[in-house]
């Protein structure tokens, strides 16, 4: 059973930079009780007007391209720097495998235990929505505790990318020389989504292999439509593993909040975030009080039953689930 702690010791211990406290109140956005619910939007009400001030940078690439050695370089360069860095990570499989990456903490051992270093593996047991949302949260209450660059990770497949686009602020994706578009799992999409490419493991013998990619991947991107941001996507060799390339990645990102920031790219980019937020949480909100409605889960198995005989036509039943669902909202707000 957790200490119930007031929101004040909570908030406090944030804007101290605590990272027991921290660690506490990430937990607390992570339940699903009701009451935590609501302590977690006070605590998150209370910090907000520390938050913000940050460069949120998220980081994407098939697994084995070396994100988490990638994470451990760069994280360790800013470190160096005497910048604070946040790791968390937006993890499809995190449902199934019960948190996949950055659940071991070994894979980033020296930045896991830097002072300056907080790293956060991916909520368990949640939707790829929940975990976006959590992933929001987290970062803020993070930011608020006074970690400046948010490096926020996933992995290169289905969706997750675009939640990840959809959160940060620089998109950066992980590449290798040598392996083809279609093993890397690139859609076009991807290429259009991201603000540099880092060809990786551009170390030892694969270093020529590198640079070629690097001109190839070039050539891709300048065939691309103009860039909303205003910043000229760039494509650059990196070795993780010899902490190779990271000051000019660093350099980008740098360059990218000066660019973007004065064509008003950065504020207007993160407004949009905050409204797209709001509509997936009036979304998720909604969805699940739908699904706990005691009239909906008893009328449910019929139904099903009925779509799946064919008696009913599947529009026609969502409407019928949705007239009684709301049939029961009017009902209790009268009694
Ligand atoms: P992830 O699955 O994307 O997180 O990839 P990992 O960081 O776990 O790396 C996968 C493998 O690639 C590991 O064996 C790493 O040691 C190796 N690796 C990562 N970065 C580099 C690099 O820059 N150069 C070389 N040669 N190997 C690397």
């Amino acid at each position: 059973m957790r200490e119930r702690l007031s929101v004040e010791s909570y908030v406090t211990g944030i804007l101290a930079g605590d990272r027991i406290m921290l660690s506490r109140a990430i937990t607390i956005t992570e339940s699903r009780l009701p009451e935590d619910k609501i302590l977690a939007q006070t605590i998150l009400q209370n910090v907000i007007p520390k938050t913000g001030h940050t460069i949120r940078i998220g980081i994407t690439g098939i697994p084995g391209v070396g994100k988490s050695t990638f994470i451990e370089a760069f994280g360790q360069y800013l470190t160096s720097l005497g910048r604070r860095v946040a790791v968390l990570a937006i993890d499809p499989s995190s449902k199934k495998s019960g948190g996949s990456i950055l659940g071991d903490k070994t894979r980033m051992e020296k930045l896991s235990n830097h002072s300056l270093a907080f790293i956060r593996p991916s909520a368990t047991g949640l939707s790829l929505g929940g975990v976006t949302r959590n992933t929001r949260e987290t970062m803020l209450l993070c930011e608020a505790a006074g970690y400046e660059i948010i490096l926020v990770e996933t992995v290169g497949v289905g969706q997750s990318e675009t939640l990840v686009k959809g959160i940060t602020d620089f998109f950066l994706l992980l590449m290798l020389a040598g392996a083809g578009d279609e093993l890397q799992g690139i859609k076009k999409g991807i290429m259009e989504m991201v603000d540099a490419i880092a060809v990786n493991k551009a170390d030892g013998t694969n270093e020529n292999a590198a640079g070629q990619a690097v001109s190839e991947y070039q050539n891709a991107v300048h065939l691309l439509p103009a860039t909303e941001s205003g910043y000229n996507v760039r494509v650059i060799p990196c070795s993780a593993l010899e902490g190779k390339g990271m000051d000019t990645i660093w350099q980008m990102v740098e360059e990218y909040v000066v660019v973007t920031k004065s064509n008003g790219f950065f504020t207007k980019n993160r407004q949009l975030q905050n409204i797209d937020w709001m509509h997936d949480t009036v979304r998720q909100t909604l969805e699940d009080q739908f699904y706990k409605n005691t009239a909906v889960k008893e009328l449910m198995p019929d139904i099903e039953k009925a779509v799946r005989k064919g008696e009913k036509l599947p529009g026609q039943a969502a409407n019928d689930l949705i007239a009684l669902y709301m049939k029961s909202q009017i009902s209790s707000l009268k009694s």
